[in-house]
């Protein structure tokens, strides 16, 4: 595995990779502190494209001031071995300064999707998100784009973004990979102590009960929301900031859960927020 920090050598290697190789280019672009879900992805574009970049990232546009941007993990030598494990051919991981820097003033902006559920607690995380993730598909020009449905509104605003402005990449949204306890796994999991862990079950809890319900034959919303609400409460040591029932294109509230529909949970265990979600 080749890694490269600049946007240059990123564009001189896959130029060199595509004379070599005629087969589809996939991209996996992460921030790093690697697990299984991330690796997931990786493996998943390994068989399925004959080149596979990842990006490695953490992106400043998508923290607010007051957000985990200092204290996020940041791994390289370990990440860059797993990638390297999980058959990943060219790894970007610039700078800062090389991806975002001082002075620009152009940016992307994800309009109303960007403002649902987790952009309406994270003003201007999918901004970061729609910008940085279009300067990746402008210099690793990939065909497919492996992205992980455990950020199911991410998913919604790139499918939007890809849409809106004509990239030519398929995006490949990636099932969600959980500890054998539920807990879908996050980076942001390693903030978590022993104990609000445990706390933190309650996410997959409230889902799987609604999982439940639904498939007992309750697809009134309303109901299976009250129903996964009222596992949440019952936890001391987490604060539910949103359990809906979307539209998983366009992110708006359903009455009526049918197949296809997102139900998405966030919430914070003490200072850290998770997510995770299932598609009915
Ligand atoms: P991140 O490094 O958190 O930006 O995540 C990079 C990619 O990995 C995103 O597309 C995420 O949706 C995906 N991802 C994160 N956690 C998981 C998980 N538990 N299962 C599957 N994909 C995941």
């Amino acid at each position: 595995m080749q890694l490269v920090t600049t946007i240059a050598e990123a564009r001189a290697a896959l130029h060199t990779a595509r004379a070599q190789s005629s087969g589809s280019l996939g991209l996996v672009p992460t921030m790093g502190a690697l697990h299984a879900g991330h690796l997931s992805l990786a493996r998943r574009a390994r068989v399925e494209c004959s080149i596979v970049a990842a990006s490695l990232f953490v992106n400043p546009l998508q923290f607010a001031p007051g957000e985990d941007f200092d204290r996020y993990p940041r791994q390289l030598d370990a990440d860059r071995t797993l990638f390297a494990e999980a058959g990943v051919d060219l790894l970007f991981a610039p700078a800062a300064a090389e991806m975002t820097p001082p002075g620009a003033t152009t940016f992307v902006d994800a309009g109303e999707l960007g403002s649902r559920l987790d952009g309406a607690a994270r003003p201007g995380h999918f901004r970061g998100v729609a910008t940085v993730v279009s300067k990746l598909f402008h210099i690793i020009q990939p065909g497919r784009a492996y992205f992980g449905q455990k950020d199911a509104v991410q998913i919604a605003v790139l499918r939007r973004l890809v849409s809106d402005l004509n990239f030519p990449v398929e995006l490949v949204a990636c099932p969600i990979v959980r500890d054998p306890d539920g807990l879908a796994l996050s980076s942001r999991n390693a903030y978590l102590s022993a104990a609000e862990r445990t706390h933190a079950l309650a996410l997959s809890r409230a889902l799987t009960t609604m999982q439940t319900r639904l498939a007992a034959g309750e697809t009134r919303a309303a109901a299976l929301v009250a129903a996964g609400r009222a596992v949440v409460h019952a936890q001391p040591g987490i604060a539910l900031e949103y359990l809906e029932a979307v539209d998983p294109a366009s992110l708006l509230p359903v009455e009526t859960v049918t197949p296809g529909t997102l139900v998405a949970i966030a919430a914070r265990v003490g200072h850290t927020r998770l997510i995770d979600n299932f598609v009915a």
